[in-house]
């Protein structure tokens, strides 16, 4: 029994309920005398939202497991109390710890330990731990098989790791007990790489735990400190978030040193502004390299110079930059938007994303007499009907086959006429399309197929969709999984680009548009959108008028040139602001025109979408490489000969004056 105003000497271990890992101090039977090693406390600890989680028990993090994201990382916060400064000649007196996953708490493990020689005077006034309160402490070849299982399969924390750290594994080989391989993060190490001068003088706990604000106060009490270093932890978590940083891998990669090249340009970044913004790293002819966008412009702009930045080709670009030019904006649509228009364009050399919008590419069913399908880079209103648009060849050859795997429209590409006829390919045999070349298949009886394309894209896809779907199930039901899957994909970007193409028309023909969210500080961001363009944008302080905010901000808002009736900005800008506009507690200020939805549109193929993403998650991303933009020419058909599948095989020239065909799935219906 401690005695009144002592800490209790035997180790604490709090635990959540659903971890089997047994007790590492088996409770004793009253009245049994006292234990041979001390009994543990044990205390469920709540954790939110579920009594049970199906993840692994452990997760042993090792540089092979890349990409562990930090959410389901179990960490180990420990500190030591110990009798001085160094393992060899000095011993542990308190071990705490603490367990967290996700920012909760699972655990906390703490017991004081005898450390078999003398607490020194200045050790004692220093943590308040006196040789008598650890005399009836058990020693450290009790406890350390207590700890090691109580941080089994964890990373380990701790501020000045190689202390800790150091005294733990010093103890394992003086009672023979293995270190595990743990991974290991240095708290102190951490907020070195992240945190600046100006922010804290040091890094010490000491100073840290007021910086974050932590919920206890360190005071040379193991768990104390222990508890005191998970808040320090989770608070430069907070910091990783611009650095992209998301990783345990990434996380460790942290401790490699900055690069001197980039230390050297650290000043660039000393005049730029706080807030949401813009910002562009300027090379020598003051030419953009880099255009990057953040909610915080001086943070994310110094981050570039920390050792939180490990890719290559930024530090490539730093090491030419001369300046930084910083485009603060009201709020970070705007910020975006102009992000987007910047680099559309000077195209600067290091951003790999939206350089070049107008390289998109759109499904266009042309406006013939006979329409066919076309892959094209242009939207030109009048000249047929339009999906998309589509990232790249690939994707637009999937939609392609997508709709002749469903509809019998030709696959030809040359002109067909109504008065000279000519002769049937190979499609016409296997059914898959209604042979007008030949006069077998009317322009009325065409034009009703072609229709169908064309609702599915102005508004119900489910003519197009629902066949393939019903094929997949059947491939399926006949084993031929692989062929399933392709048909899967196809249908999925089919879907896909149907909805984009309708979001974007919601917003094409709405004149004027104003959207207002908060801004956290009893303002509202406020935006005025024309025909899917960003034309204006500022930020209603608190207490004042929205209203009359507005009104100054609709007399100098841009006016979209062209149509009436057609996007005034780039796919990707519109895009950012439906996101915007949908993003949870955004209003609705004022409509000119109509806002709506199509309908049905592709609401009903949602859970669809959903499992064919779960699925390509789980799958061998290099298990199908079937190309889907196979180009074949089909026989014709020779009266008298058997038709062949020549999309299969390959076949040769087509004889006559048909074009070029895009084959669909290899199998015929
Ligand atoms: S050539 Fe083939 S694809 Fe073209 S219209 Fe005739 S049957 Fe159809």
């Amino acid at each position: 029994m401690a005695s009144p105003g002592l800490s209790d000497p035997r180790p604490s271990v709090r635990s959540v309920p659903f971890d089997p890992v047994p007790p590492p101090f088996p409770p004793t039977p009253v009245g049994e005398g006292p234990p041979l090693v001390p009994p543990a406390t044990w205390r469920q600890v709540a954790l939110p939202g579920s009594g049970y989680s199906d993840r692994p028990r452990f997760h042993q993090a090792t540089i092979d497991d890349l990409g562990t994201p930090l959410a389901e990382v179990t960490f180990v916060v420990v500190d030591l109390e110990t009798t001085g400064g160094s393992p060899k000649d000095s011993a542990i007196t308190e071990i705490g710890a603490v367990k967290v996953r996700g920012g909760q708490v699972l655990g906390e493990f703490q017991t004081l330990v005898d450390p078999g020689m003398e607490i020194p005077p200045y050790i004692s006034v220093l943590t308040g731990i006196t040789s008598m309160m650890v005399a009836a402490a058990p020693r450290i070849d009790a406890v350390l098989p207590a700890f090691l299982e109580f941080a089994r399969g964890t990373v380990l924390v701790a501020h000045n790791a190689p202390f800790d750290l150091g005294f733990l594994r010093a103890a394992c080989e003086t009672t023979g007990v293995p270190w595990p391989a743990f991974a290991s993060v240095d708290t102190a190490v951490l907020a070195r790489r992240l945190l600046t001068r100006d922010e804290v003088p040091n890094c010490k706990l000491g100073t840290l735990a007021p910086y974050f604000s932590t919920s206890t106060q360190p005071c040379h009490r193991a768990l104390d400190d222990a508890r005191a270093t998970v808040d320090v932890l989770h608070g430069l978590f907070e910091r990783l978030g611009p650095l992209g940083i998301t990783s345990l891998e990434e996380l460790t990669g942290l401790t490699r040193q900055v690069d001197p090249q980039r230390r050297r340009k650290r000043h660039l970044a000393e005049h730029v502004p706080s807030g949401p913004g813009v910002y562009v790293f300027r090379g020598p002819r003051d030419e953009a390299l880099y255009v990057g966008t953040s909610n915080d412009l001086r943070s994310r702009v110094r981050s570039y110079f920390t050792a939180g930045e490990q890719r290559s080709r930024m530090t490539e670009m730093i090491t030419i930059a001369e300046r930084i030019e910083a485009l603060p904006c009201a709020h970070d649509l705007e910020a975006a938007v102009r992000e987007l228009r910047l680099i559309a364009e000077h195209k600067p050399r290091y951003n790999r994303r939206s350089r070049f919008p107008e390289r998109a590419l759109w499904v266009r069913l042309t406006d013939e007499v006979f329409p066919r399908l076309s892959v094209v880079r242009r939207v030109r209103p009048g000249a047929g009907v339009f999906l998309g648009p589509f990232p790249d060849r690939r994707a637009a050859d999937a939609a392609v086959a997508a709709v002749h795997e469903s509809l019998p429209l030709r696959q030809c590409t040359s002109r067909l006429s109504l008065t000279v006829l000519g002769t049937a390919c190979a499609l016409a045999g296997m059914g898959r399309c209604g042979a007008p070349c030949t006069g077998a298949q009317s322009r009325e009886e065409y034009a009703s197929v072609a229709a169908v394309f064309a609702a599915a894209v102005d508004s119900d896809p489910e003519a197009l969709i629902a066949p393939l779907l019903a094929r997949v199930e059947r491939l399926s039901g006949e084993g031929r999984y692989e062929d399933a899957a392709v048909l899967r994909d196809r249908a999925a970007v089919l879907v896909r680009a149907v909805r984009r193409r309708q979001r974007l028309e919601s917003l094409a023909t709405v004149p004027e548009l104003v959207l207002a969210r908060p801004d956290g500080a009893g303002g509202w961001q406020l935006s005025v959108v024309r025909r899917g363009r960003l034309v204006a944008a500022g930020v209603a302080e608190r207490g004042r008028s929205v209203r009359a905010h507005l009104a100054d901000l609709l007399t100098t808002a841009e006016t979209p040139a062209g149509p009436e009736d057609e996007l005034a900005a780039s796919v990707d800008e519109t895009e950012l602001v439906l996101r915007w506009m949908e993003k949870p507690g955004t209003r609705l200020v004022d409509v000119t025109g109509t806002l709506a939805c199509r309908s049905p549109g592709t609401g009903r193929y949602s859970a669809f979408l959903a499992r064919v993403e779960a699925g390509r998650a789980e799958r061998d991303p290099f298990g199908d490489h079937r190309p889907l933009s196979t180009r074949s020419q089909p026989d014709r058909v020779v009266p008298g000969q058997p038709v062949h599948d020549s999309g299969r095989r390959g076949a040769g020239r087509v004889a006559g004056r048909r074009g070029r065909m895009a084959s669909g799935l290899a199998s015929p219906t």
